[in-house]
């Protein structure tokens, strides 16, 4: 055991950093957090990270985000490059969406502040509306749930169609009322990687004389360079908002996505100002006010880099490598695709011989992280996989782990949950859960130790199988619970 003791007798530097080190030293510490985290390049991590596989298109995003890391997209005035970059980037995005001449845009940080800020600016827009709402697939990214949250839009969720997955628009229509601000689409959805009826969801909207926004965050970049069995753009009529992540398929740095609006208007209602202070007079587009100038660098530096034809290739190599992967793992005894993909993202199930918690922990075992997602309603567990170019040289190698990975599972078979715990953790009213009784189900979970002291085990399969058979209240209250416990400061 190491502590504070050892480095600090007097114990007036807690933290041990009262005296500064040197660089090199800090680098190699930094070096040494990061052999643990996933890695973000090889192709191999599919999902919370794209990339090109291009060397110098990510030497060249560093290099600009490093540049630019201490402008400040707070005063356009101020910093004039990054408002020229800005509408660069916004002009790009603008003519891949098929934007009529007066359509805009804002840079933001991420796919989610550019739907809040979607969400927003319908809010604002309809300001006779009382108690507004959005009518949403329930396929739709958990953004707009938090947009929801955070601006008091009641979010009315629609089942998707059962068997495709897709929006589904009569359904859509009979859902919208007085209250809606908004009605959603993805292009594709982020859980099963289908495309929305855009064109009939955004009919559904216009004919209500309500925002249309199309997700895009995933697909933005990709889509336009693919065939699709659907319009998506603002080539289609009721489209009034589009986001698109540019830290997903234009493979830049993290902190860079786009929110486009079909002209200024539209837009006017995410603007903020204030001059109700004695400071300068605050004026922002999006969420942040100080910002970092270096993502907004990095992806138009990146985007520059790489060129319409560039991403064109890379989208039709990431395309390639979702079809051929489709292809194999349809022949792999005990895996089903769930839904045809139409762009670069796959949802895997299993049949009742293995489960996918168990094939992600296989997965990760042979280098390969997949991501877990939970039974949702009448759907399955599903693994995620998100392709990025990169992945594309090693489908091969990818299909021979999922087969050792599908033995290795189905040889273990699921795992099991006590009906006892299930049918407990079904009846539980999260919100009655006192802390001793947490620290309980925490243990229950294996989560924590008898101390309640909080332990992530190697295997995470038990874990995953057990939160899966919570209802979705008590799933989000364990892993709160999870958070919390690891985001304390710890001393060193
Ligand atoms: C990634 C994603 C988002 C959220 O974006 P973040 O950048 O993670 O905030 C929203 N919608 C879809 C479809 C996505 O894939």
């Amino acid at each position: 055991m190491t502590g504070p003791a050892d480095t600090d007798p007097t114990g007036t530097d807690p933290t041990g950093l009262a005296a500064g080190r040197g660089a090199g030293h800090v680098l190699a510490e930094l070096r040494a957090l990061q052999a643990h985290d996933l890695p973000t390049h090889g192709g191999r991590t599919l999902a919370y990270v794209y990339d090109s596989g291009l060397a110098d298109a990510d030497a060249l995003g560093r290099e600009a985000l490093a540049m630019y890391s201490s402008s400040n997209g707070l005063d356009p005035t101020a910093f004039p490059s990054l408002l020229q970059m800005e509408n660069d980037l916004v002009a790009e995005a603008a003519a891949l969406l098929d934007a009529p001449p007066g359509a805009v845009g804002s840079v933001t940080s991420g796919g989610t502040e550019s739907i809040l800020l979607a969400v927003l600016a319908a809010r604002e827009g309809a300001p006779g509306v009382e108690a507004p709402s959005m009518v949403l697939p329930s396929s739709a990214h958990a953004a707009f749930l938090k947009a929801g949250h955070l601006l008091g839009v009641r979010p009315t969720v629609v089942d998707v169609d059962p068997t495709t997955l897709r929006a589904d628009p009569a359904a859509m229509r009979a859902a919208v009322d007085a209250s809606t601000v908004l009605v959603v689409a993805s292009a594709p959805s982020y859980a099963h990687g289908v495309l929305d009826p855009v064109a009939d969801v955004a009919a559904v909207a216009a004919e209500r004389g309500v925002r249309c926004h199309v997700d895009a965050c995933i697909g933005g970049w990709v889509l336009p360079h693919l065939e699709v069995p659907e319009a998506w753009t603002f080539a289609v009529d009721g489209v009034t908002s589009v986001s698109v992540d540019l830290h997903k398929y234009a493979y830049t740095p993290k902190g860079v996505s786009l929110l486009v609006h079909r002209d200024a208007a539209l837009r006017r209602g995410h603007f903020f100002a204030s001059a109700r202070w004695p400071g300068y007079t605050m004026l922002n587009s999006t969420v942040q006010s100080t910002k970092s100038g270096g993502p907004l660098a990095a992806a138009w530096a990146v985007t520059r880099h790489i060129g319409r034809e560039g991403y064109a290739r890379l989208a039709r190599e990431a395309r390639a490598a979702t079809v051929d992967l489709t292809r194999a793992v349809r022949d792999v005894e005990g895996l089903r695709v769930v839904a045809e993909p139409d762009s670069t993202l796959l949802a895997l199930a299993t049949d009742g011989s293995c489960d996918v918690f168990t094939l992600a922990d296989e997965m990760l075992a042979r280098g390969w992280f997949v991501q877990p997602q939970m039974t949702f309603g009448a759907l399955p567990p599903t693994l995620h996989l998100t392709l990025s170019a990169a992945t594309a040289p090693s489908v091969p190698e990818f299909v021979t782990a999922v087969k050792e990975a599908v033995a290795a599972a189905r040889a273990s078979g699921p795992v099991p949950v006590d009906p006892g715990l299930a049918g407990m953790l079904a009846s539980l009213d999260p919100a009655a859960l006192d802390e001793a009784g947490f620290a309980r189900l925490l243990a229950a979970a294996g989560l924590a130790g008898p101390d309640g002291e909080l332990t992530l085990p190697q295997r995470m399969a038990p874990v995953n199988a057990l939160l899966d058979v919570c209802p979705p209240p008590l799933r989000e209250a364990l892993l709160l619970g999870v958070l919390d416990r690891l985001s304390r400061p710890t001393a060193r």
